[in-house]
């Protein structure tokens, strides 16, 4: 059994690399990204310290329709843009438009509570990429 100081510090690890990252990882890529520090670190347990970190509102469970859950340190509501090449996730600085929620609201015969917004593109990485290689056919 693993002391409650050792408890303690993974989750404690586990916070600090969802706040450290921009990138919505997955409990698989927080588990590759701390098991070198950690090598006693087992899925099971990144599941369990992701499930407390959950329910004391310090991060938020993302869902961007690729069938695996993402964590995210800002809790509020807010945009996000998927690269469709990459499949990389980024925060979409986009103020959130409340004028969508009230339409909804009006248009609909249900209590509608908020929404959110997933746009699809290249990231700028990609497109970086892309231009490179095509500078280097050409060179
Ligand atoms: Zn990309
Ligand atoms: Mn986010």
């Amino acid at each position: 059994m693993p002391s409650r100081r050792k408890k303690s510090r993974q989750r404690e690890r586990i916070l600090e690399l969802i706040q450290a990252s921009s990138g919505h990882p997955t409990a698989q890529a927080i588990h590759e990204a701390l098991k070198g520090e950690m090598p006693s670190l087992s899925m099971g347990t990144v599941y369990r310290n992701i499930r407390v970190l959950l329910e004391q509102g310090l991060i938020a469970s993302r869902n961007f329709g690729d069938g695996v859950e993402h964590f995210d340190p800002i809790t509020r509501i807010h945009y996000h843009f998927i690269c469709e090449r990459c499949g990389s996730v980024s925060d979409f600085t986009m103020p959130h438009q409340e004028s969508i929620t009230k339409k909804a609201r009006k248009i609909s015969g249900t209590t509608i509570t908020g929404h959110t917004i997933q746009f699809y593109g290249i990231c700028k990485k990609c497109t970086h990429h892309k231009k490179e290689d095509t500078d280097e056919r050409d060179g």
